[in-house]
């Protein structure tokens, strides 16, 4: 079957773009690992180059395997088509060298993941584009933001690492109005959970090393375009010329086979994340969580209205600071420390000094990134052992706080 059109969500992660009786009635797609492809003769060659004649010509442009997980991807976050890339910073980095200009502007939120902020920074930045940060979650005041060089809107969200949203339907709005593209980050939610483009968004951009491979085996990236034209303008020149962060065909193979479960993954996900927040949100040693699915999280209702569940990740500030985060980093058993995010197994890591050590400590402050935040991302174990870890983890906090304050009672 060759499920192309409105099948729902999970039938089109399984089937879209594929008919094994294409393929000799392979049930899996076939692996295409050649980096080039023969010409039947010089002028169809010729052709292929202008763009005349379909076939293909060299992976670093297009191969079989990955235009496979392109048109499924497109079909998942409901783009014209995807471009896919050797790791989600090779997707954001060729979309945004292909897009951007010297003398344009970008429009960023306040909160980007570290590798982000600093390519933005240290790599357009040096290059004639203006970076400019406001707070996109102020949708009354959006129409203000925008200047004449305004080329390009670009925002997480929910944002690494905390968890800040922004309103893709309101910003799109504002954006179309003044003529800038849109493009959203969609790593933490994968299209399971949300779509910017059926929101107005114009470019949605992922991590496919997180939730979209889903086992933490591979570093992949996609960015995914609601115009096919400008998709052609990245492969073409963001792959082609000016990075060339291609993806291998072999890591192509493993996110279509993680794809076929993504619906269940996520769901489950979600279900440890709601759990483990619950806890966290009653629990003496936490000061402040930060989770869409809590009835105290400031932006429940955008969270409600532009994502399917709350996600899978969590961000939370221990009574204590950086060293009561530091004890129960540490005090975990199940849960592993390890930057990244999207894995079965349940990760846990420090920001500040970790996946957003690339902010100077005052950029942070300013960025609202806070020194003791902790950041987790629910895998999918078994809900009680998940949460049976992280309580004894925040209980050590707890008990180390108790004996400080002992040992620095006075003896009678
Ligand atoms: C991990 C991550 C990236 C970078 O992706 P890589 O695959 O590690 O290059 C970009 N954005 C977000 C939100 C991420 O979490």
């Amino acid at each position: 079957m060759n499920a192309s059109c409105r099948t729902g969500f999970a039938t089109r992660a399984i089937h879209h773009g594929y008919d094994p009786l294409d393929h000799q009635g392979a049930l899996v797609p076939p692996l295409h690992l050649s980096a080039t492809f023969a010409f039947p003769d010089t002028d169809d060659g010729m052709r292929r180059f202008t763009g005349e004649s379909a076939g293909f010509v060299y992976t670093r442009i297009a191969n079989p395997t990955l235009a496979l997980l392109e048109a499924r991807l497109a079909s998942l976050e409901s783009g014209a088509a995807a471009v896919v890339f050797g790791s989600g910073m090779g997707a954001i980095a060729a979309s945004l060298w292909t897009l951007l200009a010297p003398g344009d502007e970008v429009l960023v939120d306040t909160t980007l993941y570290g590798c982000t902020f600093a390519f933005m920074h240290h790599g357009l930045a040096r290059f004639g584009v203006t970076i400019r940060h406001a707070d996109l979650t102020d949708a009354g005041s959006l129409e203000h933001l925008f200047g004449p060089r305004t080329r390009l809107v670009y925002f997480e969200s929910p944002a690494n690492p905390n968890m800040r949203l922004v309103d893709i339907e309101a910003v799109s709005r504002v954006a179309r109005r003044r003529g800038a593209l849109v493009a959203v980050d969609n790593t933490y939610c994968s299209p399971y959970l949300q779509r910017p483009l059926e929101l107005g968004a114009d470019i949605v951009l992922h991590s496919a090393t997180k939730y979209l491979g889903g086992h933490g085996d591979l570093t992949a990236g996609a960015a995914v375009f609601r115009d096919a034209a400008l998709a052609q303008q990245v492969r073409l020149q963001g792959l082609k010329d000016l990075t060339g962060a291609v993806l291998s065909p072999q890591d192509a193979f493993l996110v279509l086979r993680g794809l076929k479960t993504l619906a269940l993954r996520m769901r489950q996900h979600c279900a440890n994340a709601e759990a483990v927040a619950g806890l966290l949100a009653t629990h003496p040693a936490v000061a402040v969580v930060h989770y869409p699915g809590l009835a105290a999280f400031p932006q429940q209702a955008l969270a409600r209205r532009q994502m399917k569940l709350p996600g899978g990740m969590i961000a939370f500030e221990l009574h204590g600071g950086l060293q009561a985060g530091k004890r129960f980093l540490d005090a975990l058993q199940l849960v592993t420390r390890a930057v990244s995010l999207g894995d079965a197994e349940s990760l846990a890591q420090h920001p500040a000094s970790m996946t957003h050590s690339t902010y100077t400590a005052e950029q942070r402050r300013a960025h609202g990134i806070s020194e003791g935040l902790v950041r987790l991302s629910a895998g999918l174990e078994d809900t009680d052992d998940l949460l049976a870890d992280v309580r004894q983890a925040l209980d050590a906090t707890i008990a180390d706080r108790l004996a400080i304050g002992k040992a620095a009672t006075p003896m009678a």
